[in-house]
């Protein structure tokens, strides 16, 4: 059983590593369906991009994409992670709950995948809700099968990463396949969910323009989706992958320029998203 640690401050990028070292693999893990316990990565307090307003981001452990661009690698195992109690969270969530309902925020659980620990989110995003605060989980949604409809209750809001709308390209990006997340979406726009749906521009990797316009064509219809978010490649994770000993194949890759981005974002509007 791993150690109860304290859920730790920070930002999404710190670099944690094997602070769980006897914590189970992510593929395999199985929650109790309670949540009591989960493993973290770290929180940020003050985010205006995760969500509406003012928002607590809190990073969880445990991906079971491997993309080839993530900041984040030292999310995707739970062993790298904190191993806490719910009620740590909720409780420190209810030190800053006055602040952000009182600037229209919340909290928006990201990772590594927050549904990777499905009853742990849904513990927290309960408690939030109790709170009167604004709910959102972001998601590659490849686990979206897993979100019943008691977990979907405790979500206001879906940030979903169509990391690309071709298949194959999704494939070589994530090393999964892109089906669940297609599914996924099909299901928040039937039942009318709010979704923002982020789509990370990486030049040699996402930017052909017939797999944009595949994510176009898809999200366009879609009355749920609030706001299309191209986001940019950076290279800011680069050193993690290089302290973690991985293999990055993207050291050499530049972010996007200012002119394909506003040739994705027109391609979007084309098609009937609002991007952004
Ligand atoms: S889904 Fe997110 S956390 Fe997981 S590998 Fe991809 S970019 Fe990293």
């Amino acid at each position: 059983m791993s150690q109860l640690g304290t859920v730790e401050a920070g930002s999404r990028h710190d670099l944690r590593v094997g602070l769980s070292p006897d914590a189970p693999d992510e593929a395999e893990f199985r929650d109790d369906g309670k949540g009591a316990f989960g493993y973290v990565h770290s929180y940020e307090s003050s985010s205006r991009y995760d969500g509406p307003g003012l928002r607590i981001v809190l990073f969880l452990s445990g991906c079971l994409l491997r993309c080839s661009y993530c900041h984040n690698p030292d999310t995707w195992h739970l062993k790298d992670g904190t191993y806490v109690s719910a009620q740590q969270v909720i409780d420190r969530l209810g030190d800053f709950a006055p602040a952000l309902r009182s600037l229209a925020g919340g909290i928006t659980i990201s990772g590594g995948e927050p549904m990777v620990q499905l009853a742990f989110t849904r513990r927290i995003l309960a408690a939030a809700k109790q709170m009167g605060l604004h709910t959102a989980i972001q998601t590659s949604g490849f686990l979206g099968a897993r979100a019943d409809e008691d977990f979907l209750s405790c979500v206001d809001l879906v940030l979903l990463d169509i990391k690309s709308g071709d298949p194959d390209t999704y494939r070589r990006a994530t090393e999964r396949e892109l089906a669940p997340t297609l599914r996924f979406a099909e299901r928040l726009a039937a039942m009318g969910k709010p979704a923002w749906v982020r789509f990370t521009l990486v030049p040699g990797v996402s930017d052909d323009p017939a797999n944009v316009e595949k994510i176009a064509r898809f999200v366009g219809p879609m009355k749920n989706v609030e706001w299309v978010e191209v986001q940019p490649f950076h290279q800011m994770g680069a050193f993690k992958w290089k302290a973690m000993g991985l293999e990055y194949k993207l050291a050499d890759t530049q972010p996007p320029t200012r002119e394909t981005v506003e040739r994705v974002l027109g391609q979007l509007r084309e098609a009937g998203c609002r991007a952004r």
